[in-house]
């Protein structure tokens, strides 16, 4: 039931878990905010894993399934204070909307999800079949579905929602993400004797045609696998009268059902392993990139 003690109530939740900025791998303070909500509203208990993700739950009084609300407690940062016409982190409230960074990605939605359960479980006294997780989730920006995973382990819910912004439509699924690193490696030499050496952006550029061929798979909701040129870098950079004896080009590709870590790549390692076949000169590594950053536990 919805009044409008309770609307405050969500608006306040809200208005705090914005007043405790959480850049990813700062979450800290918005968990220390989040478990006091847990406490006021009254879950049963809750939990932080090791990557700071919190995750509170209410059970039923009766077994059944578990579903799980899920929802990022980091947002991306605030470059430049000024250009806000409200502070980021105030929670200002105009024109009935409320104002400041993370507040629709994902705050509010957070604030939502731990009221309306809470809510549910106390109309009912608790008198329904299963358990309601709602998670915070730590680092997303960046690293998505990396922390959350975590949490899909630990509870092993039946359902999952995810409160991300979707035009207040239903979306049944999204493309994952890989980032797939393609290197050349060539010889330098002063670029007034090229011949001596092997330009690492000449077979870069072979390898990009090649890889252009390639038909991604394509999902019948998904849509396509997409394996799209994101970036380009060679080595030595500024190359000033040197043939580059390296080139890193970065290739983002979306993933559909049933793709594994290694179908995904294995179709770029097959091409590489033809190419350097048929030339002699041609030195090429395919593999994933990786990205590392750290928790506000330390993890
Ligand atoms: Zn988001």
């Amino acid at each position: 039931m919805f009044s409008k003690e309770r609307e405050n109530q969500v608006v306040e939740l809200c208005q705090e878990l914005i007043k405790a900025p959480s850049y990813s791998g700062e979450e800290g303070e918005v968990v220390e905010v989040i478990k006091k909500a847990f406490d006021r509203l009254g879950f049963d208990e809750y939990f932080v894993d090791e990557y700071g993700n919190i995750i509170g739950k209410i059970k039923g009084k009766k077994p059944g399934k578990k579903i799980l609300f899920d929802g990022h407690i980091d947002t991306v940062p605030v470059p430049d204070k000024s250009k806000w016409s409200f502070g980021p982190f105030d929670g200002t409230i105009s024109d009935g909307k409320i104002y400041g960074r993370g507040t629709s990605d994902m705050k509010g939605q957070v604030g939502a999800m731990i009221s309306a359960c809470a809510y549910f479980a106390k109309d009912c006294n608790k008198d329904f079949e299963g358990e309601i997780y709602v998670a915070g989730v730590v680092h997303e920006e960046c690293f998505e579905g990396i922390a959350a995973r975590k949490i899909s382990t630990a509870v092993k819910p039946d359902y999952v929602v995810i409160g991300e912004c979707s035009e207040l439509n239903l979306k049944i699924g999204q493309r994952g993400r890989g980032e797939i690193v393609v290197e050349t490696f060539g010889k330098p030499a002063h670029s007034a004797n090229p011949d001596k050496g092997i330009n690492a952006v000449y077979k870069m550029a072979t390898v990009i045609q090649e890889i252009n061929k390639l038909e991604p798979p394509v999902h019948p909701v998904l849509g396509k696998g997409i394996l799209e040129l994101v970036d380009i870098k060679s080595a030595p950079y500024p190359g000033a009268s040197v043939v580059p004896e390296y080139c890193r080009a970065t290739y983002d590709r979306r993933l559909l059902v049933g793709e594994t870590m290694e179908s995904v790549i294995k179709p770029l390692q097959e091409l590489a392993q033809k190419l350097m076949e048929n030339d002699p000169q041609m030195k090429i590594k395919v593999s994933y990139s990786v990205g590392k950053e750290k928790c506000y536990t330390g993890n």
